[in-house]
């Protein structure tokens, strides 16, 4: 029990030391960012449900449309759901901006449009787990609460060496609580996105932090046992779940077909090109397009693209057809190119194939 004492009141001493020289840092080196500027918290709240899957670069110029088309949480309950998911397409998980659309409607009828402050309550909101409760509630309501997400875990077992596993929920909880105990009362906001900017500018993952670089280089565990690059410890991940599909872009009279899918599932209800699993050599595919009543006049290749969902991959074939018109069945739709860029969202999945067109009028 002493050395346990001793070992936990050791690493207090180093977490105690790092607020300053890390804000220091921030202050200093953190990006210019557009919810940073304006830290309101419906951007706090956008911002961070877009960048949980989302880098910040790629999430930038999303950003910057959301906030221009839905400017405040009434704009986004009102949204229809074509526009959301059309501001949203590319960016994957579409889940996320369903619930925010949830919560924007909650927050207008229990909230009067105003995000609740407490941790608990926005918790209780869809699509808001701790970490982006800390976030809102730390950055847009200067609350002493912390914001732990994968890139603070990594920051903070490196500088206490710990190896433990950081997916375990204990050793989550338990980190979370060390972070917590350190969070200065004055710019607590600031303070985790510090931690965070930390991870994802100089304590890199995969094995390559910058401690060179690095603010608590002299402080850190991790880096004086030469350790950090092997940390954190996480399991290993499970192996992807591959299914190959075959793609068929059919064409007719310069319109696409778009199918709808299910309401449930990996890319619910999204627009795609119509598709079905297993790959067909063209003639197969001529084959079954024929069996489906559809006269075929042309069918050429589009190529394949591989396309890494988190748990499933999706090798795919695809096939340009040009054929004769006919009726789109329930959850199908013939649209223009046009429409297909303005008014459909279609999954990045399916881009390659869209970008490799070659439409006849
Ligand atoms: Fe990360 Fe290295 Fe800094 Fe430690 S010294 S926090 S391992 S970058």
């Amino acid at each position: 029990i002493s050395v346990h004492r001793f070992q936990s009141h050791w690493m207090s001493e180093i977490l105690n030391q790092i607020p300053g020289p890390l804000l220091q840092w921030y202050d200093s080196r953190a990006r210019v960012l557009p919810w940073r500027s304006q830290p309101t918290p419906y951007r706090v709240w956008v911002s961070e449900i877009m960048l949980q899957q989302t880098r910040v670069e790629a999430a930038l110029p999303y950003f910057d449309r959301f906030m221009a088309a839905l400017p405040d949480i009434a704009a986004l309950a009102q949204a229809p759901e074509a526009q959301l998911l059309k501001l949203w397409e590319g960016l994957g998980y579409y889940s996320r901006v369903r619930n925010l659309q949830k919560a924007a409607r909650q927050v207008m009828e229990q909230w009067g449009g105003m995000l609740p402050q407490k941790l608990e309550d926005l918790i209780a909101l869809p699509g808001i787990g701790e970490y982006s409760a800390g976030a809102i509630a730390s950055i847009a309501y200067g609350q002493r609460v912390p914001a732990v997400d994968g890139n603070v875990l990594r920051v903070v077992s490196r500088l206490l060496a710990s190896r433990e596993n950081v997916m375990d929920p204990k050793v989550k909880r338990q980190l979370r609580q060390q972070v917590w105990d350190i969070i200065p009362a004055q710019r607590p906001g600031d303070f985790n996105q510090s931690l965070m900017e930390l991870g994802a500018l100089v304590c890199l993952p995969n094995g390559k932090p910058l401690c060179s670089d690095c603010p608590l280089e002299n402080l850190c565990l991790g880096n004086r046992l030469a350790i950090a690059q092997e940390l954190p410890v996480k399991p290993p991940k499970k192996a992807r779940r591959v299914v190959p599909r075959t793609v068929f872009v059919l064409c007719s009279q310069g319109r696409l077909l778009l199918h709808r899918r299910p309401s449930r599932g990996l890319l619910a209800s999204l627009w795609e090109f119509p598709g079905q699993d297993g790959h067909l050599s063209l003639e197969q595919a001529a084959e079954t397009l024929a069996q489906a009543g559809i006269q075929v006049s042309s069918i050429a290749s589009l190529g394949e693209h591989t396309h890494i969902f988190s748990h499933v991959e999706w090798p795919m074939v695809c096939y340009q057809v040009e054929c004769l018109p006919f009726p789109a069945a329930e959850d199908y739709v013939w649209c223009t190119p046009q429409q297909l860029q303005e008014q459909y969202a279609l999954p990045s999945a399916f881009r390659p194939f869209a970008q490799r067109l070659h439409l006849t009028p």
